[in-house]
């Protein structure tokens, strides 16, 4: 199946049916599976055979999707989550316990800052967030003896920053351990980090996968590449053996490109049972299917809406990467040729009055909790998605108090740009 192109990938990627099987990937709606013997289901759980048992732990539907995804990205392994939050958990705790430290891009999505910076921190473990375009040296100094990753998003959510994969990546390897990117506003279509020098990729796939605000989702593929045995004192569990699974040893039973992934599943999934809805993971598939066509149109809809904004004159300021000028184009270039996102921040004259008279204003957008969706809709992130953090928290997080999120849909650019046109006539 991976010699096919990616977009008859997004059609077709993991899965292939049979003679006479269903065209579409089945929704096995069914916690369990039935065996003939006992025998033969012990042979599952101490991890000798694979099949299914238990939809918790794996289930037909999702995995079919999952491996879909792995091949988007050009992973070795990948398993799905039930949202993007428990993707970006399962992630870092996968290979961190309490007493380690994580280095984290100050400009992430608002619910992962949460996640990381308060309740990580309540089961110790400690993450140090660098400006993303801080010098190599500043990166260096942040890491530390008992640091196991290091975090970042190829796009930020909502600040729009642009990973500087080379110098993320160096600093990573450099000290041992793996880059883990949060590729949910890229997507594969427009950036496949493993190629830049990331080792794990997660996916809110809530987003643009889904692309229709169908279901809530979350992804993990691994390259296959960060070779935990080389720091077995770092990852002790995924280098010596589990006494929760029957004392298996992940990397040598499932080598690198299985290890990291299956001590997820067999413990995490096992333990906090994050599991999609099969029915979900169907959604999510039909969402699939067209990424390829829909990413295209996201970009260019946003380039249309970047440009006009940056020409009006009830507007302060624009934040596109894909925008000649923008301080993250020639970046955006580097890594994301052929586009970035449908996302645009800017700011109304007037600030955040002026900013809610634009919002009350708009008809076809709506006011919505949520980006990257095939519908045009805004957010206002300092009252809503970051309202948690504090100016200074905002201002690291790359988030003005101003700073309107714009996700630009794939309806008519005419009628996007009418809209906007209208509602800053209100301002
Ligand atoms: N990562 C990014 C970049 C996001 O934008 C989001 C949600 O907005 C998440 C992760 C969390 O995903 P979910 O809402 O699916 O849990």
């Amino acid at each position: 199946m991976n010699d096919q192109s990616f977009d008859t990938q997004c059609i077709h990627g993991g899965y292939r049916p049979g003679n006479g099987e269903p065209r579409n990937i089945p929704i096995i709606q069914s916690t369990t599976f039935r065996y003939e013997s006992s025998e033969a289901m012990g042979r599952l759980f101490d991890l000798e055979e694979s099949g299914y048992f238990y939809t918790r732990l794996q289930n037909p539907t999702n995995d079919s999707v999952a491996a879909k995804i792995c091949g988007l990205e050009g992973g070795t392994a990948a398993m799905l989550t039930s949202s993007g939050q428990a993707a970006s958990f399962y992630s870092i705790f996968n290979i961190c316990s309490c007493g380690d430290h994580v280095v984290s891009s100050s400009t992430i999505y608002g619910g992962t800052y949460n996640l990381f910076a308060v309740t990580m921190k309540r089961m110790g473990i400690e993450f140090t967030f660098v400006d993303p375009d801080c010098t190599p040296e500043e990166l260096d100094a942040a890491f530390r003896p008992n640091t196991k990753a290091v975090f970042g998003e190829t796009i930020a959510n909502p600040a729009l920053a642009v990973l500087d994969f080379d110098k993320f990546s160096k600093a990573a390897h450099a000290h041992g351990v793996p880059l883990i990117v949060d590729n949910t506003f890229a997507t594969p279509v427009n950036c496949r980090p493993f190629e830049h020098g990331a080792d794990i990729v997660i996916h809110s796939t809530t987003k643009y996968m889904d692309g229709h605000a169908n279901a809530v989702g979350g992804a993990i593929v691994d390259s296959g590449k960060f070779d935990w045995t080389q720091y077995p004192d770092k990852f002790p569990g995924l280098c010596t053996p589990d006494e929760s699974y029957h004392g298996v040893t992940y990397t040598e039973r499932f080598g690198l490109g299985g290890a990291y992934i299956t001590k997820a599943t067999a413990q995490l999934m096992r333990d906090f049972g994050s599991i999609p809805a099969p029915m979900n993971s169907y959604l999510l598939n039909v969402g699939l299917e067209t990424l390829h066509l829909r990413m295209p149109r996201h970009c260019a809809n946003a380039l249309a809406a970047a440009k006009f904004l940056q020409s009006h004159e009830k507007v302060a300021w624009v934040s596109y990467p894909g925008l000649p000028g923008d301080k993250y184009y020639e970046r955006a270039r580097k890594y994301m040729p052929n586009g970035t996102c449908g996302v645009v921040s800017f700011g109304v004259k007037g600030g955040r009055k002026a900013a809610e008279a634009f919002m009350g204003g708009l008809e076809l957008a709506s006011i919505a909790t949520h980006v990257a969706d095939a519908k045009t809709c805004v957010l206002h992130p300092a009252s809503s998605t970051h309202r948690q953090m504090n100016d200074e928290e905002l201002r690291a997080a790359g988030v003005a108090p101003d700073l309107v999120r714009l996700s630009v849909g794939i309806e008519d650019i005419g009628d996007i740009l009418a809209d906007l046109e209208k509602a800053l006539q209100r301002v």
